[in-house]
């Protein structure tokens, strides 16, 4: 391949800079160091309510930094949904909405379970306070988006 060199001053092919941005994404995201998730703006709600809960438990409130999206997915970073609402993590997923705290919040919903009573449960990622996380929810508690 040579050592062809992007503007980036690095190989082709192994700049996360350079990397294809993902359906649903783009190139510069933010994130905190406490955080798990990126985010598309430092105005979104969900990343407000992660330093909240971060300054309530005494830990340290880190100032968003912007870096590459591939960098971001490459530390296991989530897309935080109410940013990114067209990015589908897999072909399964689907958009729903979540009762969280009495409120529908955006999720994405990767699987339906069927319990022994019959009842359905959805496997489902959503905003919980201040945190993204992936959780099994009944049937009464989603919706579709
Ligand atoms: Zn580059
Ligand atoms: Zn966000």
């Amino acid at each position: 391949m040579g050592d062809e060199r992007c503007a980036h001053e690095l190989v082709v092919g192994q700049c996360t800079e350079c990397a294809p941005v993902p359906r649903g994404l783009v190139a510069r995201v933010y994130v905190t160091s406490g955080g798990s998730v990126f985010h598309r703006a430092t105005n979104c709600e969900a990343l407000h309510d992660g330093q909240r809960k971060a300054r309530r438990f005494g830990r340290d409130n880190h100032v968003p930094q912007q870096i590459g999206v591939s960098v971001a997915l490459a530390e296991g970073r989530g897309a935080c949904i109410p940013c990114f609402p067209d990015f589908r993590p897999s072909a399964e997923a689907k958009p729903c909405r979540v009762l969280v705290n009495g409120a529908w919040v955006p999720g994405l919903l990767t699987q339906w379970r069927r319990g022994p009573d019959g009842r359905w449960s959805g496997v489902v990622t959503c905003i919980a306070d201040g945190d993204q996380v992936t959780v099994t929810k009944d049937q009464t508690e989603l919706r579709p988006a």
